[in-house]
């Protein structure tokens, strides 16, 4: 499908339905919702800039939006906080962007069956300053938390640093209600009721509208689960002498069976090089420290004082060294922030320059993650040598936990890219090098991405091998609920789902 030109009829249509003050033809209001914090080259910015943009304000408006533009066949990209590293909120071909930002508030906080009913674009900063106050907490909480929304963690099924605990974004959405493609409001969950976490009738819906990455609709309403706050939180930080060490204490860790723990992240030697280069690091510490094992408890009182004891000795006994209180609570109590600065970085010379850092992440199993390390470090060491604006900042392992602690691991190699030197033939090069690293993921039996999505070029190429039939059924499903390919189109190599359609 070609991108129609959003005409003149069509924006008085897009003013009748959200109003005057909410639809936005300007360029700065355009331009400001066009990208996402992924690197792209500056020089070609200009080709992801939506037509329009609209900020409803009910599930009726957006409705009519998306019939509108089934009728019209434009493009329709949901957005919501824009903090989304895979481009998904990136509009490709132009078209509306619906911004869900105004669509933010609490709707029922019901504490007798644990829920809490919210629209689309609140985050979990916002929603948490409320709910505190009643002795509750939704524990969504990424890195991005207090800038990503309630929409856009349901549009990539995204993860949770205290996930070990409480589980992730997945678990902690009991069900909502979504436009579909072709306008239709309807509820998804686990069975018809609302506020039902079992049910064994029919599919399993919710799932299929999680991570879908805007492709399968605008999520207008969230029924979102409820857990005591929390009385008690421990964060234990060990140091190692080397990787071997920290990934067999990181295994033993994460296998202690403790319930209160909430999460254990294996920093390797590139990512402490990393911090201590740059002016923020948060982690000083001796050069013979070459790994860091993070790890935190949450609970009540009566359960984390003991846990804690056991996770310490765990730690020490695997070869790791306690690194105090003072790093172990403030460097866990600053995790929202770790990546939120480094919009700069420092080349090998020492030079500060204004880079933008990228992160591939992948699903991959706690026995494959020295290989894993090894091979994706090779990747962007060669890119490395090719072109001096990439930078090796380091990897991460974070356990998924989610009620299986022997369960898989996030890992995620961060890549410093200083944008504005992005050339074509640098950027091709940052593509392949995407590619390589996606490959080493499915080779190890994992899977491309464990919460960005897997949408952007480079790994998406390999989103079909890694998924096999069920690329056949996703293509299938997304023709059937998309008839006219209007939702975000260009994400996840859907399009090929259309191949033979008139154009
Ligand atoms: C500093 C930083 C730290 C991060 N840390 C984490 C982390 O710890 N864990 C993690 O999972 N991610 C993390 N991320 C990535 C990002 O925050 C997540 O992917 C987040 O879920 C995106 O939310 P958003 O509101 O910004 O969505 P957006 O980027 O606006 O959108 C994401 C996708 O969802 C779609 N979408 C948006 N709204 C809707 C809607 N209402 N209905 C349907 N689809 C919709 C969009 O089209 C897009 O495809 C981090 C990003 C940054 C910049």
């Amino acid at each position: 499908m070609t991108a129609t030109l959003v005409t003149d009829p069509v924006i008085d249509e897009l003013v009748g339905i959200c109003g005057p003050d909410n639809v936005f033809t300007d360029r700065s209001s355009r331009v400001n919702r066009a990208r996402v914090p992924a690197p792209f080259p500056v020089h070609r910015w200009a080709e992801h800039v939506p037509d329009v943009v609209v900020l409803p304000t009910s599930a009726e408006q957006i409705s009519e939006v998306v019939k509108l533009a089934n009728r019209h066949r434009i493009p329709v990209v949901p957005r919501a906080g824009g903090t989304g590293l895979t481009d998904g909120a990136v509009p490709l071909r132009h078209g509306i962007l619906v911004d869900v930002k105004l669509m933010n508030k609490i709707l029922e906080i019901d504490l007798d069956d644990r829920t809490v009913t919210v629209q689309p674009g609140i985050n979990m900063l916002k929603l948490n300053e409320e709910l505190r106050q009643h002795g509750v907490i939704y524990p969504d909480d990424p890195a991005s938390y207090p800038c990503s929304l309630v929409g856009g963690r349901i549009g990539t099924s995204g993860w949770s640093l205290i996930g070990g605990r409480y589980g992730h974004t997945r678990d902690l959405v009991i069900s909502f209600q979504i436009v579909l493609p072709t306008g239709e409001l309807i509820w998804v969950g686990d069975g018809g009721g609302r506020k039902v976490r079992k049910s064994s009738t029919g599919y399993q819906l919710k799932h299929l509208f999680m991570g879908h990455q805007g492709t399968l609709g605008i999520v207008t309403e969230a029924v979102l689960e409820l857990v005591p706050r929390p009385e008690a939180e421990f964060a234990a930080f060990f140091s190692y002498p080397d990787y071997e060490t920290a990934w067999r204490s990181t295994g033993a860790l994460a296998k202690s069976g403790l319930a209160t723990l909430a999460g254990v992240v294996l920093f390797d030697e590139w990512k402490l090089d990393y911090l201590r280069r740059d002016d923020e690091a948060y982690i000083p510490q001796p050069d013979d420290v070459r790994c860091v094992v993070a790890t935190a408890m949450y609970g009540t009182t009566d359960e984390v004082r003991p846990g804690a004891k056991r996770l310490l000795r765990i730690g020490t006994q695997t070869g790791g060294a306690y690194l105090g209180d003072e790093i172990s609570q403030g460097d866990w109590a600053s995790r929202h922030d770790r990546y939120a600065t480094p919009l700069h970085g420092r080349l090998r010379d020492g030079q500060v320059v204004p880079m933008s850092w990228h992160c591939e992440d992948a699903s991959i199993n706690w026995s494959k993650l020295p290989q894993v390390r090894r091979e994706w470090h090779d990747i962007v060491a060669r890119l490395g040598d090719r072109f001096r604006i990439f930078d090796d900042w380091g990897m991460f392992a974070y356990t998924n936990g989610a009620f299986k602690p022997w369960g898989d691991y996030l890992t995620e190699i961060d890549v410093g890219i200083w944008e504005q030197e992005l050339d074509d033939a640098a950027w091709d090069a940052w593509v392949t090098a995407k590619r390589d690293i996606a490959a080493v993921a499915i080779a190890y039996g994992g899977s491309i991405s464990a919460c960005h999505g897997a949408c952007r070029a480079g790994e998406v190429d390999l989103v079909p091998e890694e998924l096999g039939g069920g690329w056949e059924v996703m293509k299938k499903v997304k023709r059937v609920l998309d008839p006219l390919n209007i939702m975000n189109p260009g994400k996840y190599l859907l399009d090929q789902a259309y191949e033979g359609d008139e154009p």
